[in-house]
């Protein structure tokens, strides 16, 4: 848990459960203090985003429908829109809760509007679809998992209903009509102290999980490969951890790589800390969250500098340039 005096310096505190009551053990030393799970990212916070990519020549914002408590889905496309582009998509706070997931796709879309060197080679080939909040209903409301209709999103998208799941719908319907090359969806975990990806479980895209993975690792010392569901939960589960997660298609990543048969990939990051750098005063923070989305611009530009350039007059419809459709494997 995590508390602040001036809702902007957060830092640690500790806490017991007895499995009845969460104890905070903290005795304040001003008048107001404010306690959260993880440092919040306010509604105000996710329009000022909207206003950044708006005041830029590069990006655009739109909405791709409304909720049931009428907020709009917030798109942004980030580059040129092209059909000799790579897309790339990233969708953040499916579980409202996580709100490190939007702190870093700040820190994404911070890095490719700098207009650095990286940014500028990465959009020449690709178009960002970034949704920063998939839940704003759930994020207001303050609800953890859910949407205002009590929707786990993550479990809705093999078939979403428009009425009650209209995020799901509608960024599916945006997917649809753009195409996906790539997919990210971004999570906190609660429970494993590091920073991690599961997905690409199809044969033709383990290569390039792996070395997306190990590119991302490279760019950031907070990310690493070594432990993920499938090792961590290995010694208390028989399920098979990622790939039993990953064949359930009404979770995002596993719908998009089925469906775009593109990699598509999950990123876990900690509530509580990173085990491998510890901070003891903030451990796993809103600011960490944001370099390490301003750090998965690399990655991202290394896995779109191998695909061959698209030549539009070649490319079908239904075809993604970073799947492999040689797959001959007989197991997913
Ligand atoms: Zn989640």
């Amino acid at each position: 848990m995590v508390a602040s005096y001036d809702q902007r310096n957060w830092f640690r505190v500790e806490t017991q459960f007895d499995g009845q009551s969460l104890i905070i053990k903290h005795r304040p030393t001003h008048s107001n203090i404010s306690y959260a799970y993880f440092t919040p990212y306010s509604y105000e916070r996710h329009q000022n985003l909207m206003a950044l990519a708006k005041a830029s020549s590069i990006s655009n914002h739109t909405s791709l429908g409304l909720t049931s408590d009428n907020h709009p889905i917030d798109l942004l496309t980030i580059g040129k829109e092209g059909v000799n582009k790579h897309k790339i998509w990233l969708i953040a706070r499916q579980h409202p809760g996580e709100t490190m997931a939007e702190w870093f796709i700040e820190g994404l879309v911070n890095r490719l509007l700098s207009q650095d060197e990286l940014s500028k080679k990465l959009l020449e080939t690709s178009v960002f679809y970034i949704v920063p909040n998939m839940n704003p209903d759930g994020s207001v409301r303050g609800n953890h998992r859910t949407n205002s209709n009590g929707h786990n999103l993550n479990r809705e998208w093999d078939n979403p209903s428009e009425s009650n799941c209209p995020e799901v719908y509608y960024v599916q319907q945006a997917m649809q009509n753009k195409g996906v090359d790539l997919f990210i969806d971004v999570h906190g975990d609660e429970e494993i102290p590091y920073n991690f990806m599961m997905g690409g479980t199809s044969c033709s895209l383990k290569k390039q999980a792996a070395d997306f993975k190990s590119d991302f690792a490279k760019a950031n010392s907070d990310f690493q490969i070594e432990v993920d569901y499938d090792t961590y939960h290995a010694a208390q589960s028989s399920c098979c951890g990622s790939s039993c997660g990953n064949k359930d298609l009404s979770k995002a990543s596993a719908y998009v790589e089925d469906k775009f048969k593109c990699l598509s990939l999950v990123l876990e990051m900690p509530f509580v800390d990173n085990d491998n750098a510890p901070n003891k005063k903030q451990g796993w923070s809103s600011e960490r969250s944001f370099e390490l989305g301003y750090s998965i611009a690399e990655p991202i530009a290394q896995i779109t500098s191998k695909l061959p350039e698209i030549n539009p007059s070649n490319k079908a419809n239904d075809t993604h340039l970073i799947n492999n459709k040689s797959d001959k494997c007989a197991v997913l």
